[in-house]
């Protein structure tokens, strides 16, 4: 044994040091594309074993790949192939150190699940918004990590807007207290913006604190089928003029995508016949069930008025609500089952997103005969899963090998002509690091870099990612 790995379990406990044995769990991204191998996978369970953990690893010149609930889709949670990296796994920083109602504000350990996080803010009264599929396994840490979006967005922003504090272990092994419920706080650079969305290249988050909101007395949710994207956007339009800050769900996805799920998850009963695009809607209100009901009503009457939408129902029960979430997130489930596919999570100034599809859609149609495009995702804040398919009867797989970089031209060149980002909410990783730096500005590339360079210099905490 190493002697690097010899002072880790002296640090950790030699239970928690995972050398030999079967770490494919952990070296392998949940999307099955990057596979990797870990010198060893250590699990502190405290930010001083954290510290202790980054400060060996730091003597001995060795790198190191932060990960939590490993549901990351950027390859960037994983080590390389080299066999030399650390992983450290967040998972047993699991306690949840305060709730604090009044200043409606919680404080977490890193490698919480979310879906814990949100319990926990529930079981205190309150609400923790962030939403997204994988909740049941993704961490907080990663969460802020990658600044994960989801479906609740356009009210509640992203991790970043939920995060009022941070607590960070140092490439160097120091412990940055950053943790407190303050609102207000202009005393220089924001240090803890700098590690939201570093994806692990800065430090290792090892507790947050969190906003908290009040719980909605009723969430009520509706399906609206449209027959174009601007119709989709003026709907959303009348949504917010409508709904106003109690609008929190605004989805679109479009036939092909529910066609798919129609395919493979029959047993999911779809309320609407098919048409070009289908919206889930979510309200949140303060007063009632009958009261969201109402307002969603009145609006959905209105926009088949004006011609924006052709049919809507509205959920009955929670139960339907329920069922009509679930359509939305078995799009990803529908469209593995159909085979892999090349995927774009893109964001754009909703007003050019119809301009966006029109122009883009026409010139994949042009270039790739026949192949199908699943296109969903958050369109109340300009996110879209913006996806080809292969061909009917093409191998999915040679499809992707063969065309995934000539894909990704006509789609990213369309997206920064439209004023858009190649990542809205998924990050960088390993995945998109070369088109970043194509694609970002040189100074902008140049001053990220810095960033990187002051602090950590030997360059150990998840190289090759992002930069
Ligand atoms: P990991 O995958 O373990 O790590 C992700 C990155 O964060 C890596 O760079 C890692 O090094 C770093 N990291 C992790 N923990 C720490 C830490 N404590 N300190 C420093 N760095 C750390 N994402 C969205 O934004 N919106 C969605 O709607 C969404 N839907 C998804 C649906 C499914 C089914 C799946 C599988 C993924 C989805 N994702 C989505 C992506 C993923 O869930 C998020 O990126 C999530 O935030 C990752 O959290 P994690 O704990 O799994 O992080
Ligand atoms: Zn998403």
């Amino acid at each position: 044994m190493t002697a690097l790995l010899y002072a880790l379990r002296g640090a950790v406990g030699a239970a928690h040091v995972l050398g030999d044995g079967d770490l494919a769990a952990w070296e392998t991204d949940w999307r099955k594309r990057y596979r990797g191998r870990a010198l060893a996978v250590v699990r502190p369970a405290s930010t001083a074993e954290v510290a202790a953990v980054v400060r060996l690893c730091a003597a001995h010149g060795t790198a190191l790949v932060p990960q939590g609930g490993n549901t990351g889709l950027v390859g960037a949670s994983v080590p390389d192939a080299s066999g030399t990296q650390v992983l450290l796994s967040t998972t047993r920083l699991n306690r949840v150190r305060a709730i604090d109602t009044d200043n409606l504000a919680m404080t977490v350990e890193a490698g919480c699940v979310l879906q814990a996080v949100q319990q926990a803010a529930r079981d205190a009264g309150l609400l923790f918004p962030l939403s997204l599929a994988a909740e049941g396994s993704c961490t907080i840490g990663g969460n802020l990590a990658t600044n994960a979006g989801g479906t609740q967005v356009l009210r509640y922003g992203n991790a970043r807007e939920l995060c009022l504090g941070l607590e960070v272990v140092t490439a160097q092994g120091e412990v940055w207290d950053g943790l407190g419920g303050l609102r207000k706080d202009n005393t220089g650079y924001d240090l803890r913006d700098l590690f939201i969305g570093s994806e692990g290249t800065l430090g290792v988050i090892t507790a947050a604190t969190l906003k908290l909101f009040p719980l909605p007395a009723a969430t009520m949710t509706a399906l609206a089928a449209c027959a174009s994207l601007p119709r989709c956007v003026a709907l959303l339009a009348l949504a917010r003029e409508r709904a106003g800050p109690t609008l929190t769900g605004f989805e679109a996805m479009n036939g092909f995508s529910l066609a798919l799920v129609r395919r493979h998850l029959p047993q999911l009963r779809q309320p609407l016949a098919p048409a070009p695009w289908t919206v889930l809607l979510e309200l949140s209100d303060a007063e009632s069930a009958a009261h969201a009901r109402g307002v969603l009503e009145a609006l959905l009457e209105t926009a088949l008025e004006r011609g924006l939408v052709d049919d809507a129902a509205v959920a009955e029960s929670i139960e339907q609500s329920r069922t009509m979430w679930h359509l939305r997130e078995a799009i990803p489930l529908a469209q593995a089952e159909e085979g892999p596919n090349i995927k774009h999570d893109i964001a754009l100034p909703v007003s050019r997103i119809a301009a966006f599809c029109d122009a883009t859609d026409a010139a994949l149609a042009r270039a790739f005969p026949g192949s199908r495009l699943v296109n969903f995702g958050h369109l109340g804040d300009g996110n879209l899963h913006y996806n080809l398919q292969a061909p009917e009867g093409v191998a999915p797989a040679d499809f992707l090998r063969e065309h995934e970089a000539a894909v990704n031209a006509v789609v990213y060149d369309a997206v920064v002509a439209h004023g858009g980002s190649i990542s809205a909410e998924h990050g960088i990783g390993a995945l998109k690091r070369d088109e970043l730096a194509r694609r970002k500005p040189p100074v902008a590339l140049s001053m990220m870099r810095a960033i990187k360079q002051a602090l950590d210099p030997q360059g150990l905490l998840n190289p090759g990612r992002l930069l």
